[in-house]
């Protein structure tokens, strides 16, 4: 296959040249360095590229041209390489226009000339930003196949699964794609089993369970301790945090994931509100680079592995997965989160995974290009979810219970939303019923206030109704609240009273369950803000406590 491209754009020569020279000295082995004089220059090799099928991984554009400049130039050229990352050279008088085009042309970086030396002004932004172009590519023809249809929950399934462990696929749809079709066919003689996966080394898997897919493409690995200081169950924000700030203060320290990493925020198509990422980031991209950052700092994780149960045994906290192994250590943290509630709509059950979803925005938006979709729900992950089907769908039409986003979304989404022109909100409104043999053909919406009924044509359903607790592991183990989230720390000293069955001489430490040793961190744990960046600060501080508590045993 060819190597993607890097496009360096600048009008001085010598300039052009360093650029370029130290683009070559690092990158050539992966990329085909390109070099412009002008914008248009440059214009015209894009719209070659596109012609030739190649793929363009970046641009570096210089800001200052006569004719068209950098952000001119990467407006146009965007348009043809949407994916492509974007990084425009500035000088010292040039920052505002790079700020501003942050938001113009989703700049992902500018540069201040001149960047000596490379290896600390340069390769590490373009590294970060090629990986991340790399990891969300899909790869054409050498790499992984999926064969489907969109209305068959199971290839859903499979998308979501290899779109969120960073594995990269091309989705064949054989209701579109004739040589798809002939392909699923000719390999498994009947067109009903989807999905269908072809692998690099000539094998195939017809519908396969995740696990068996997971160890296909190697996402899971057996455990290598024998014993760890510290087990995290769940690799979201705060799973993930707790591995960071666990290995990298010397604990041995492994996360049992039963998906991959990332937790609801790795479904979330951008995260704005987190600090440090003023144009935002994606979910799956976060949740890459922290798993990326646990390793590195020596964690371990298990990806596509579920604990089934925790047991204790004296000082030892003992979980079990779900292949039956089980796994040891002194200090174990919950850091399970929620889970989507569900909405009991007539008609809507059959229908999951095929035109109807709950969350899955980022996976299935691209889709129901130019269909009319619906977003149930009120909250921020609701609102993001109608921003980026917004880029894709003809219309999207939120419905929301209340009178307004107000009471329930963050401003910066509602003024977004209000800017957007083919988003519409419906508040005091509830779905009654949904029709569709297969997939969705229609919905019956409630006006709560009037009482009115009307049914209307709908291509999909995104749902985002709120959350439940997944503390059924420790149901029987740990305090939990009424509504089943976990106690901790001071939160279990009712009336002055340390729980029940509490024999140490000291309090729960702060994220301390019921259970010594046991500790929780996130959103499963009772009456916390439920957001990336308070998931991340509890996982960090939940491994102070757990020194504190190691030092006991
Ligand atoms: C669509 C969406 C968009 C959002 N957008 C934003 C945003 O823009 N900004 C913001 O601040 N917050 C946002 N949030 C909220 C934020 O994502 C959560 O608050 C955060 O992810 C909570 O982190 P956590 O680690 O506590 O739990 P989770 O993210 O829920 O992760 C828990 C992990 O534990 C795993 N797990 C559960 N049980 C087991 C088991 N038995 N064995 C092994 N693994 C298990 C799960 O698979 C999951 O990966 C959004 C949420 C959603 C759903």
């Amino acid at each position: 296959m060819a190597k993607p491209i890097i496009l360096a754009v600048d009008d001085e020569p010598h300039v052009l040249n360093a650029v370029a020279r130290d683009l070559q000295e690092r990158y050539r082995g992966d990329y085909r360095i390109v070099k412009a004089l002008s914008g248009q220059e440059a214009l015209e090799a894009v719209q070659e590229f596109k012609r030739r099928g190649n793929a363009v991984a970046l641009f570096v554009v210089d800001q200052r041209m006569p004719g068209m400049s950098g952000v001119e130039l990467l407006t146009e050229a965007i348009t043809f390489y949407p994916d492509a990352k974007r990084v425009l050279l500035t000088a010292y008088a040039d920052t505002n226009a790079a700020i501003a085009s942050i938001n113009e042309v989703a700049l992902d970086y500018y540069l201040m000339k001149p960047w000596d030396p490379p290896e600390e002004q340069l390769y590490p932004v373009l590294d970060d930003l090629l990986d991340g172009w790399a990891a969300d590519v899909p790869v054409p023809y050498d790499g992984i196949r999926v064969a489907g249809t969109l209305w068959s929950p199971r290839s859903h399934a499979v998308k979501e699964f290899l779109a969120r462990g960073q594995i990269p696929y091309q989705w064949l749809d054989i209701e579109k794609d004739d040589e798809a079709r002939a392909l699923v066919e000719a390999s498994t003689g009947d067109r009903s089993v989807v999905p269908v996966l072809f692998f690099p080394d000539g094998t195939l898997l017809e519908d396969p369970d995740l696990h068996v897919l997971a160890d296909k493409v190697g996402l899971r690995t057996p455990a290598l301790k024998p014993f760890y200081d510290l087990i995290v169950i769940g690799a979201g924000p705060a799973g993930l945090a707790a591995a960071v700030y666990g290995a990298s203060e010397g604990l041995r320290t492994v996360v049992v994931e039963r998906e991959v990493p990332g937790g609801q925020a790795g479904t979330s198509a951008r995260i704005e509100n987190y600090l440090g990422f003023p144009q935002g980031i994606g979910g799956a991209d976060l949740a890459r680079r922290a798993a990326t950052q646990a390793r590195r700092l020596g964690a371990e994780l298990l990806v596509a592995q579920e604990v089934t149960g925790v047991r204790l045994e004296g000082p030892y906290r003992i979980v079990t997965l779900d292949d039956g192994s089980e796994l040891r250590c002194h200090a174990l943290l919950i850091a399970t989160g929620v889970t989507l509630r569900t909405l009991d709509v007539p008609g809507l059950e059959p229908l999951l995974g095929a035109s109807v979803y709950y969350g899955a925005a980022t996976s299935e938006a691209s889709n129901y290009r130019d269909r009319d979709v619906l977003v149930v729900g009120g909250a921020n992950s609701a609102g993001q979810g109608a921003l980026f089907l917004s880029r894709f769908a003809r219309s999207v039409t939120i419905l929301v219970r209340k009178h307004s986003l107000r009471h329930s979304m963050s401003q910066y989404l509602i003024d977004q939303i209000e800017r957007t022109p083919n988003i519409a909100v419906r508040p005091s409104t509830e779905i009654s019923a949904v029709t569709g043999d297969a997939r969705l053909e229609t919905v019956t919406l409630v006006d709560r206030g009037a009482g009115e009924s009307t049914t209307m044509p709908a291509d999909a359903i995104f749902i985002f109704v709120g959350a439940v607790a997944r503390s059924d592991l420790v149901a029987d183990l740990v305090e939990l609240d009424a509504a089943g989230f976990v106690l901790t720390g001071q939160d279990l000293i009712a009336g002055g009273r340390r729980p029940r069955g509490w024999h140490l001489q000291r309090d729960p430490l702060l994220m301390e369950s019921s259970v010594p040793g046991i500790f929780a961190a996130g959103d499963v744990r009772h009456d916390v803000v439920r957001r990336v960046a308070s998931a991340v600060g509890q996982g960090s501080v939940a491994v102070s406590a757990v020194h504190r508590y190691l030092e006991t045993v």
